[in-house]
């Protein structure tokens, strides 16, 4: 558990940032950066942070749980959530309210906006909670770690019961039923099993199409674990792979162990996403890669920084960070191969500890 101190800090943080983003309160109500910087998991919330002191607002049924979670103030609203920040707000004589554009409703914006005080105004912050999340503490590499535990072994209890004939969606059902037994919340994401030809879209929705000898399965998943994601790709195959898929394949993992083998902090993202690229081109292949090399994950199966060819960013000590290069083509289907790592000063520590081989069922 993180300690109550660590969202105190991170609020603290925030507190002091305030004044050079000419600011003097940031209102939060995304869900996920509500959590990362109260502890609230419930589904209705808003945070209200100012310099002096911050204010979680929930409804009845968070009563209990917000106590229990949530170590700053707890106002909980009778009626909409709104009538009590407006009035927050109105009683603390705050002028310049930060809000999160990306991560809000205009329907919330404007009931909010209309509610208060006419010396009052909100003034859009962007991407400034998500850069902080960038950069994980020990607690969220511990939870994700686990997070990454517990997907590899759904992965390979679940793999023992492939065989020709079970549906796409059967497969998918297993790798989720697995990772709940296993100590998951929930799936990162809905689970992507794709069979054949229909592996060359990158994110296939399971259906009732039957695994077939010949086919080569893709396989993503991750799971939910204590709040922080997973993610992980593994190729399966049934039957014995011809010629075409064994290269494909083995320019799939070169490409991925060059990207990998380029990740440490200071390095940009751009240079990442070209090591995989760079590989893929000398198998004629880098124009079937259609997306980006990575991206972050932490309380979001996908947060910054993002790892592609047109990224700006730098790597740092503590990212915790996708690297999964793909190949789709048309008519024969996709082969991709998904790690999650943690970036470190002089390199990074894969986490998934499954076995990256093509799979033989
Ligand atoms: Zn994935
Ligand atoms: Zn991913």
């Amino acid at each position: 558990m993180p300690t109550v101190d660590e969202y105190a800090e991170r609020r603290k943080t925030v507190a002091a940032g305030l004044a050079e983003r000419k600011l003097e309160a940031l209102f939060i109500s995304w869900s996920a950066n509500l959590r990362y910087l109260s502890g609230f998991t419930g589904s209705n919330g808003s945070l209200l942070i100012t310099p002096g002191q911050t204010i979680l607002f929930t409804d009845p049924r968070y009563d209990v749980q917000a106590r229990e979670e949530v170590s700053c103030p707890v106002k909980i609203a009778k009626g909409p959530l709104v009538f009590d920040i407006a009035a927050a707000i109105a009683r603390l004589k705050l002028r310049r309210i930060g809000y999160e554009p990306v991560r809000m409703t205009c329907d919330l914006l404007e009931a909010l906006g209309s509610r208060l005080p006419a010396r009052s105004s909100m003034e859009p912050v962007a991407g400034w909670i998500e850069e902080l999340r960038m950069i994980k503490t020990e607690v969220e590499l511990d939870r994700i770690r686990r997070s990454v535990e517990t997907n590899s072994r759904a992965f390979e209890q679940a793999v023992k019961h492939v065989r020709p004939g079970m549906r796409e969606q059967d497969l998918a059902a297993e790798l989720e039923y697995r990772m709940r037994r296993l100590g998951a919340e929930k799936p990162s994401f809905e689970t992507i099993v794709a069979a054949g030809t229909r592996g060359a879209l990158p994110h296939a929705q399971p259906t009732s199409a039957a695994l077939a000898s010949g086919n080569l399965v893709v396989v993503d998943m991750g799971a939910t674990q204590h709040g922080y994601c997973s993610d992980m790709t593994r190729m399966l195959f049934l039957g014995s792979p011809g010629a075409k898929v064994k290269r494909t394949y083995r320019a799939v993992l070169e490409a991925q162990l060059a990207a990998i083998d380029a990740v440490r902090a200071g390095v940009s993202t751009a240079h990442v996403d070209r090591q995989a690229r760079k590989v893929l081109q000398g198998y004629g292949l880098d124009r079937a890669f259609v997306h980006s090399t990575g991206h972050g994950l932490g309380l979001e199966i996908h947060e910054p920084p993002r790892i592609g060819k047109r990224d700006k960013g730098r790597l740092s000590a503590g990212m915790a960070v996708t690297i999964e290069p793909g190949v789709y083509l048309e008519g024969f289907g996709g082969i991709r191969i998904e790690d999650t790592v943690v970036v470190m000063p002089s390199g990074c520590e894969v986490l998934t500890p499954t076995s990256k081989e093509l799979r033989l069922i």
